[in-house]
């Protein structure tokens, strides 16, 4: 009980019911457990390992002696996959817990987070087929998605042939190919140093430009692809350094070289005509995870600050006790409450409607990432010069909520993708038609 509810017992109003991830209407008891197991690893493993990663070299991350192994080890034996398994659990109940484990895995370490996911990703998405020999190929082994490559960045998140440039005869088809040759797809190239998990993991999900007997390029010319199961240890295969990086520096990252590395064509998860239905569907489920894991880092920035505001003392009170500073404190909560909401209707979306579509999702991580950039840059900047400075989590929060307006998609070309579905949407007459 406050000291405001003590002098006025049942004259002013109480606080309102909260939960941890802020003002849920009151969460199931299962829902609750969960959130409390993640929570607990969030702040007893990921928390302290994403700090000690934060200061090491790239090369370090990765090495045999890394606290990163013990976070996959402890994960592992928790069951924490990339989505609850639960054949019986109806999909909008797994859709609302997943949320709410990808939050606190977020207010843990936001990189660990991203490892984490990205880890269990080609397993999921071969889950998803029931396909035995594909969930074979993924199980127990930590996974990543190559999709970028040094020339093929954003150009491989273009869905349509009518959202090139108009002074481009044809689309990108990157560093990174396949040749589908009888039975087998030959990968040659290399893919972008951004890589996630790319100098650890043991098997890939590859969604790159394919040759399928007849050049990359259909009749508009836009690339044909291949999304395809590549385990990592085949002939053909090397790393690249990891990467050192401005932020989210617990997660490795790297370059993967393929030399006429030969994989069967039965580990396709999309092919032919199939690849940009399926790609799509693919990114759908990454952009979703992202906008959750980064509501927890900016919950995380948000308690940051606020419990920094009720120590520091300036003006002669409490920073808390200054109307200004209550008012940035009360615009960090609406944003990490926006970004909540946003998050779970994307998520929901993306698990109950008929048809989902990766420029809806991509829209609401590049919202819900910009929002946790703006909360953690507030929460350092209540810091003051404290925020700058490695004594205090803010400026980690700051640099990891930065690298997340670059990743999965740029957020402007993002909400320019979100933009073009519109125009799709109206041209169908689904969207702004004319009143009649
Ligand atoms: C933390 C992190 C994790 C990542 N994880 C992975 C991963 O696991 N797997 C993977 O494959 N990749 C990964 N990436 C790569 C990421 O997807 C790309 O960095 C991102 O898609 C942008 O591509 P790019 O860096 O090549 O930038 P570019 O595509 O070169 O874009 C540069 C700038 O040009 C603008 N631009 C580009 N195209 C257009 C256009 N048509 N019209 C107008 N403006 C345009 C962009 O908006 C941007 O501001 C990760 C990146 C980060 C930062």
């Amino acid at each position: 009980m406050t000291e405001h509810q003590r002098q006025a017992p049942g004259v002013r109003p109480g606080l309102p019911h909260t939960e941890l991830s802020g003002f849920e209407p009151e969460l199931t008891d299962e829902e609750r457990a969960l959130q409390q197991a993640v929570h607990a690893f969030a702040a007893d493993v990921l928390r302290p390992a994403g700090r000690a990663l934060d200061r090491m070299t790239a090369e370090e991350v990765v090495a045999p002696d890394s606290p990163l192994w013990e976070v996959f080890d402890i994960a592992a034996k928790a069951g924490l996959t990339a989505e609850p398994e639960g054949e019986d659990i109806p999909p909008a109940v797994l859709a609302r817990m997943t949320a709410i484990a990808v939050e606190e895995l977020g207010w843990g370490d936001a990189g660990l987070a991203v490892s984490l996911g990205v880890g269990g990703f080609p397993s999921l998405v071969a889950r998803r087929t029931g396909d035995a020999e594909l969930m074979d190929l993924c199980a127990g082994r930590l996974g990543c998605w190559i999709g970028t490559q040094p020339d093929r960045g954003s150009d491989g998140l273009s869905l349509y042939p009518g959202e090139r440039h108009p002074s481009a005869p044809h689309g990108n088809k990157g560093n990174l190919t396949a040749k589908v040759q009888g039975g087998d797809i030959v990968i040659n190239g290399q893919s972008s140093a951004w890589v996630s998990n790319g100098p650890v993991a043991q098997v890939g999900l590859a969604s790159i430009c394919a040759d399928y007997g007849e050049g990359f390029y259909d009749e508009e010319g836009h690339p044909h692809g291949i999304e395809v199961i590549v385990p990592l240890d085949v002939p053909g295969i090397s790393r690249g350094k990891p990467l050192e990086k401005l932020g989210k520096r617990a997660l490795p990252q790297g370059e993967i070289f393929f030399d006429d590395v030969r994989v069967p064509l039965r580990y396709a998860l999309s092919a032919h005509d199939a690849y940009w239905r399926g790609h799509a569907a693919t990114w759908s489920s990454a952009g979703v995870a992202m906008g959750q894991l980064m509501t927890g880092l900016a919950r995380a920035a948000f308690e940051t600050a606020v419990a920094y505001t009720q120590e520091r003392r300036q003006g002669g009170a409490l920073l808390a006790e200054h109307q200004l500073v209550q008012y940035r404190l009360g615009r960090m909560g609406s944003q990490v409450e926006t970004m909540r909401a946003v998050a779970r209707r994307a998520t929901e979306y993306t698990v109950l409607s008929p048809a989902r579509h990766p420029y809806y999702t991509a829209q609401s991580k590049a919202v819900c990432t910009d929002l946790a950039f703006q909360v953690a840059d507030e929460a350092l900047q209540l810091m003051g010069g404290n925020g700058l400075t490695r004594e205090y989590p803010a400026e980690k929060l700051f640099r990891d909520a930065r690298a997340a307006r670059i990743e999965d998609g740029e957020n402007h070309l993002l909400t320019m993708k979100f933009g073009h579905l519109a125009g799709l949407l109206h041209q169908d007459g689904r969207l702004g038609a004319a009143r009649t």
